[in-house]
């Protein structure tokens, strides 16, 4: 991590981690990839290292972003999907030629066809998007129940009930309030 900028909240869910890069998007924003550097650091921790990244790519990756968060925000509503998001995330993957390489060790990890190409990353995370989005995996699109947030997040969880994007931080600010309203509430009843 370097200093002085907002630290990653890491999902397992590609796409929507990638979302997950601008936080309380209906509150304060937290934005975490706010340079280059910083969404080369947050690809190199999603398994798709690439050696540097310009203004431009960032601008680009940041407009995949807001795009998977208009379309998946849409399709968790059952919505229409905003047809300007759908141009961009399809505009990404296929500008991205990012190879599945199988390891020895029988896992799957991306090949990008140069080592500066964040490019093919956003393909690969627009291929992620399109996946979520289509249908195509175990899970179901929900937004966040914070009211600050209200992030798109893909639930895998059994039930298909999860409430927040992230047990760690919007869940429990979540719990918190309540705990506080209710014991403000009634003085007497905390426990
Ligand atoms: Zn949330």
């Amino acid at each position: 991590m370097r200093a002085g900028f907002p630290d990653f909240r890491l999902g397992n869910v590609l796409a929507t981690s990638f979302t997950g890069t601008l936080t309380e998007r209906h509150g304060n924003a937290v934005e975490r990839i706010p340079t280059p550097h910083r969404l080369v650091d947050w690809l190199a921790a999603n398994g798709l290292a690439v050696d540097s990244c310009t203004t431009a790519q960032l601008e680009l990756a940041r407009e995949l972003r807001e795009s998977i968060h208009a379309a998946s925000t849409a399709a968790a509503i059952q919505d229409v999907l905003p047809a300007s998001a759908v141009q961009i995330i399809n505009d990404c993957s296929i500008q991205g030629r990012a190879a599945a390489i199988l390891t020895p060790e029988g896992n799957q990890r991306w090949r990008l066809s140069s080592a500066s190409c964040v490019e093919d990353a956003l393909g690969v995370i627009a291929a992620d998007a399109i996946s979520i989005i289509a249908g195509e995996r175990d899970g179901k699109l929900a937004l966040c129940a914070s009211p600050t947030c209200q992030a798109a997040f893909f639930d895998t969880s059994q039930s298909r009930t999860r409430k927040w994007c992230d047990m760690n931080t919007c869940g429990n600010r979540q719990k918190k309030a309540r705990f506080n309203a209710n014991r403000h509430k009634n003085p007497n009843s905390a426990k």
